[in-house]
């Protein structure tokens, strides 16, 4: 069976890893310095900083940018619980708005008629699509959610360079892992200078509540060596992406198709007509050996876990029903990619 995801750790992560356990220094230390100076180096400036997880990197945003408890944080429905998550954690209250069926990430129309009165807004660059985050201003505190993006451009830029501030995740299902671990980029030097000092807990000179939130050295030491080949990462992702997109059987959809050189494609996403379709292709690609996911499944979705009328949230609840997630990771090989485009190719809708 080709798997769905695999983690790809080459020899030389390996050696990374094995240098910061030689070093006898393996909790937060030169490793973690590394990759925030690794950000700030991808940006042109600006301060990062690293952090247990991608959950906390944006609870600590939202707290470092004055979130109160009546404050309204809009996130868009088709996403993962974290983000209800940190926003229940900094106290606030969530606005899920619907997507949009093009590129899966918050629709700004959506936005202005389901959360006008947002004073903070998650923009998640969905599967490695761009959310449109100069639509969504001016007014609100933009957090751009690069968890799924690290390592697309746009017109120039890194992604994540647009909002307010940019958090990242480094799970292991992400473009760039390291096990567990996360950053927050703000070119608001201010802002992570506030999470920085949040993070650093023990021996202050006075006391007030901070928590321990850091990230290790053999973590880190893990995802700045993959950083190192974002580039490539980028190369052989769109690669695979391209030759599933030429494969694709009529009457199925793609999510977003790569037309953007420098998108970092997280996930191959397809569309069925249907339901029925959905599944009869997953079906299909088991018996060819492919394992394919469904990306976010209906009970999933923000609105269904908070119990709002799943009427307001029809682009979402159509992209839960129809939706699959084809293998796209650095360990398949070439013959793994021809094989899931030959049983792709050979599916009639
Ligand atoms: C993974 C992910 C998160 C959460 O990151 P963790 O490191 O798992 O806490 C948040 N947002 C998006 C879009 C993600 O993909």
């Amino acid at each position: 069976m080709i798997a769905h995801n695999v983690t790809t750790i080459t020899a030389d992560d390996r050696a990374s890893v094995d240098l910061v356990l030689r070093s006898g220094w393996i909790a937060q230390g030169p490793e973690v310095e590394r990759l925030e100076q690794t950000f700030v180096e991808l940006y042109g400036g600006g301060a990062a900083c690293a952090v247990a997880n991608g959950t906390t990197a944006l609870f600590l945003t939202l707290k470092a940018a004055g979130i109160s408890s009546h404050d309204r944080v809009a996130v868009p429905s088709y996403a993962c619980s974290a983000l209800l998550n940190a926003v229940h954690m900094s106290g606030a209250v969530p606005a899920v708005v619907d997507v949009s069926a093009e590129t899966f990430t918050i629709d700004p129309q959506a936005f202005s008629a389901q959360a006008p009165d947002a004073r903070f807004v998650v923009a998640v660059h969905t599967f490695g699509s761009a959310a449109d985050v100069d639509a969504l201003r001016p007014g609100p505190y933009v957090i751009e959610d690069c968890c799924q993006a690290i390592g697309g451009r746009l017109d120039g830029q890194p992604i994540g360079a647009r909002g307010d501030a940019a958090v990242f995740s480094f799970y292991a299902t992400k473009i760039v892992t390291g096990g567990q671990g996360g950053v927050v980029w703000s070119a608001d030097r201010s802002i992570v200078e506030s999470i920085r000092d949040y993070r650093e807990f023990d021996g202050r000179d006075e006391y007030i509540p901070r928590f321990n939130v850091q990230m290790t050295d053999l973590q880190a030491a893990l995802a700045v060596n993959q950083m190192r080949r974002l580039d490539c990462i980028r190369i052989r992702r769109r690669a695979i992406a391209s030759i599933y997109l030429s494969a694709l059987p009529s009457g199925l959809g793609v999510h977003e198709a790569p037309s953007n050189p420098d998108r970092m494609p997280h996930r191959f996403v397809v569309i069925a007509p249907d339901r029925v379709v959905r599944d009869a292709l997953r079906k299909h690609m088991a018996a060819a050996g492919v394992d394919c996911r469904v990306p976010i499944e209906r009970f999933e979705l923000l609105h269904r876990y908070l119990n709002l009328d799943p009427e307001a949230y029809p682009v979402s609840e159509r992209l839960a029903e129809t939706t699959l997630s084809l293998p796209m990771h650095l360990s398949l090989s070439d013959d793994d990619v021809a094989r899931v485009a030959v049983a792709l190719g050979g599916f009639a809708a």
